[in-house]
């Protein structure tokens, strides 16, 4: 049987925010007071975006290929599980078409470094920047993420048949 031409996947991530960690999110520092908190560099834009990345190919999830109980993955740059993830789906025969991504979150505010996440995405995923969607929003204070507690995404892949 032909395998489809395209295959959609989604991906959810959502980490607690702690004082005094740094704050990565598509491999770009952003300047807060909190930061996400994790194994790895707990890059949960990154994450999220792995996770659409294999799931539009029917493969394990980032935990799978990167457990957090692994020392090597301690304050890893998530970058690279991006990078892996666009391995693993080029391996199926597929290439990644676009990617969009919902950040969920009171602060910090991102807005102003949208751009320079966008280029970061862009460059690891092998897609032009205006192939990459990354937006911010508020929980418009409700619920935990509402009271500034974590931060969550939303991201979506599109993979087409090479
Ligand atoms: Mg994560």
């Amino acid at each position: 049987m032909s395998q489809p031409l395209f295959r959609i996947g989604i991906g959810y991530d959502i980490h607690t925010l702690k004082a005094g960690r740094r704050c990565v999110l598509g491999g770009v520092e952003i300047p807060s007071d909190v930061g996400p908190d994790g194994h790895s560099d707990a890059d949960v834009l990154c994450h999220a975006v792995a996770d659409a990345i294999l799931g539009a190919a029917g493969l394990r999830d980032i935990g799978f290929y990167f457990p957090n109980t692994d020392p090597a993955c301690k304050d890893m740059n998530s970058l690279d599980i991006v990078r892996r993830a666009v391995a693993e789906v080029e391996k199926t025969g597929y290439c990644i078409q676009n990617v969009d991504a919902a950040m969920i979150a009171e602060k910090p505010k991102v807005g102003p470094h949208i751009d320079a996440i966008k280029a970061s995405l862009a460059k690891v995923l092998g897609i032009p920047e205006n192939c990459v969607g990354v937006k911010a929003t508020t929980n418009e204070k409700l619920d935990d993420l509402g009271a500034g507690l974590g931060i969550a995404v939303h991201a979506v892949c599109l993979i087409a048949r090479k």
